[in-house]
């Protein structure tokens, strides 16, 4: 990722660029919903508590609906059969010849006053049930009745049942072009002597559709405030709990990163007063054994690096009187040649472990500085070779060169990546059972990397764990004939820590070893892989055989200056063996 590119993401959106960068939304909610608690209830909340709510709505809108409807129809009804009573009344006391066609049309015209007069609407009609009667007066449809509202299924129904009102709903012309809603209720009305009319009122219900629609509308501001105030109450509730707990997860991220005086807050006496407390509690602990140990470890280091130093100036006499000794064995008896020789080996022994005590000590008391130099990694690892070349002549062992890269020079102290090397090599030789010995050097554009591949015996799981422990080694019975002190891998990655670089294990019953040290190129820490892979492919010893064995230094020749080597022409692709002879 670039620079530029984490920027973008790190940098707080303001609010046009929040805007702007809506693509972003999708992952940023989803990265919320992952993240915060309180977001996540909110939204599960609204999201129950929205569709409680529009159920809740639409029920009782539907409810209220069905009421409506109900008592606006049995009003109609109830109107309708008051208008058409009081017409039937007139029509039955009205004492009109069967043939007086005048007559009788001026009583169907009082009859419909009456009827407009009676029902609550204005909208009727009356047609002839019998059409063949022709003294009988004339259809009539008032207040703008449209016949075709009325359906073939409904007038035959009113014209075969002279008892029974009968209802249906239909749409309404309204004022504005539109549709309205409306009942049309049928029934029939006997005009004595000449025939029956089938009577039709229809009545709107417009009022009920308005209050209907006003009660939706509110039903829905109230669904909609409820959601929302039920969201805001949930979000004020869970600010209550979730920052304390955030305030406390931020507190043990830091108590965990070192800063163990920082303590919680604590307020009343409820279950989040109980955690803060506890956690209190648990950070005092904390912190008074770290100090104790810390303390501990104090003492523990100076009495290390004291008795270090107190042991370092008898030590030095003692060498020399070994030494001494030593030369002198050829005029001793053999045992005492022998006692003389093995006095030697372990002073020198005692020596390498307290040289070893001291740096550890260094490294504890953190006064360990580097002294960089521009470095070739391939040209150190060549003189290295060279320098334990007799070694590795006397163990029968072959090493080998692999260098691909590594050339260029890096800053590194040569000093103790020589000593890193040394080590790495002489635990090969040690532990590489007479097996050729690789040493890979390799770089890519972050790193230089070296691999020190033996294939001897291995080491299991539990043990590759423990070997850059302090003291540690595989097995005390393994035969040990450098003499280490279970020291060297310690040093040997506290080194390349201090480089910035890392220092890797693959180990396996059988199958070797492969130590691979990693130092980065700049001062920007390690990312990514090594150059050098740490677990091998399935390759075997005799595969590193194609790589041409050469003659190079002896162990004898002083080791050239790596710092001012040159870098390789070819740069890649070259291989190199030292070679140790066999006895
Ligand atoms: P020492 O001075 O004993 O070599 P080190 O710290 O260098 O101490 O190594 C610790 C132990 O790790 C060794 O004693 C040995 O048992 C084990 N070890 C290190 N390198 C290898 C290797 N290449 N193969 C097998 N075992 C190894």
């Amino acid at each position: 990722m670039t620079a530029a590119q984490t920027g973008a993401i790190a940098a707080p959106r303001g609010k046009a660029t929040g805007w702007r960068e809506w693509r972003h939304w999708p992952d940023d909610l989803a990265r919320l919903w992952r993240r915060s608690l309180r977001f996540r209830i909110v939204l599960v909340t609204l999201a129950l508590t929205a569709a409680a709510v529009l159920v809740a709505c639409v029920w009782m809108a539907l409810v209220i609906q069905r009421d409506l409807f109900d008592s606006r129809q049995t009003q109609v009804l109830t109107d309708a059969r008051r208008a058409t009573v009081a017409a039937q009344e007139t029509l039955d006391n009205a004492a009109v010849q069967g043939g007086d066609t005048v007559q009788l049309q001026s009583l169907m015209n009082s009859v419909r006053a009456i009827l407009i007069q009676q029902s609550s609407t204005d909208m009727i009609a009356a047609f002839r049930v019998d059409r063949t009667a022709t003294q009988a007066p004339q259809d009539f449809a008032v207040g703008g009745f449209d016949e075709s509202l009325i359906t073939a299924g409904m007038r035959a129904a009113v014209r075969t049942n002279s008892e029974p009102q009968w209802w249906q709903s239909v749409g309404l012309a309204g004022p504005d072009g539109g549709t309205i809603p409306g009942i049309v209720v049928g029934q029939q009305l006997v005009l004595p002597d000449v025939g029956a009319y089938e009577l039709y009122f229809a009545y709107d219900l417009a009022s009920a559709d308005q209050t209907l629609g006003f009660i939706q509308g509110i039903l829905w501001v109230v669904g909609i405030g409820l959601v929302v105030l039920i969201g805001a109450i949930a979000w004020f509730v869970l600010r209550s709990v979730t920052t304390p707990i955030g305030e406390a997860a931020e507190t043990s991220a830091r108590l965990a990163a070192g800063e163990l005086t920082v303590r919680l807050p604590v307020h009343g006496e409820d279950e989040l007063a109980t955690l803060g407390r506890s956690f209190n509690a648990m950070a005092d602990s904390i912190e008074s054994q770290i100090k104790e140990l810390a303390d501990l470890s104090l003492v523990q280091q100076r009495f290390v690096s004291d008795v270090s130093h107190e042991l370092r100036t008898p030590l030095t006499t003692i060498r020399l009187a070994a030494d001494m000794i030593n030369d002198q064995r050829d005029d001793f008896d053999p045992a005492t040649a022998r006692a003389a020789e093995l006095l030697n080996a372990q002073v020198q022994r005692f020596e390498t472990l307290l040289t070893d005590l001291l740096e550890i000590s260094r490294y504890d008391a953190g006064s360990v500085q580097l002294e960089l130099e521009p470095t070739s990694l391939a040209h150190l690892a060549e003189d290295v070779i060279a320098s334990m070349h007799q070694l590795a002549e006397q163990h029968g062992t072959d090493v080998r060169l692999v260098a691909p890269g590594g050339y260029s020079p890096v800053d590194m102290d040569p000093r103790r990546i020589r000593r890193i090397v040394r080590n790495l090599l002489g635990n090969a030789i040690e532990h590489g059972e007479r097996r050729p010995i690789v040493v890979t050097v390799d770089s890519d554009q972050q790193a230089v990397a070296l691999g020190v591949r033996d294939f001897g015996l291995g080491m299991r799981p539990a043990e590759t764990e423990h070997v850059f422990d302090r003291f540690w080694r595989a097995d005390p019975s393994r035969t040990r004939t450098i003499g280490g002190t279970g020291l060297g891998l310690s040093i040997a990655l506290g080194d390349a820590r201090l480089h910035g670089g890392e220092l890797a294990v693959w180990s396996e019953p059988g199958r070797g070893s492969n130590f691979v040290l990693t130092l980065p190129r700049g001062t920007a820490p390690l990312t990514g892989s090594s150059p050098i892979r740490l677990e091998p492919a399935d390759e075997t010893q005799d595969e590193f055989g194609r790589t041409q064995p050469i003659e190079v230094t002896t162990a004898s020749t002083p080791p050239r200056s790596v710092a001012d080597a040159p870098e390789r022409a070819s740069g890649r692709g070259g291989a190199t063996s030292a070679r140790g002879g066999k006895p």
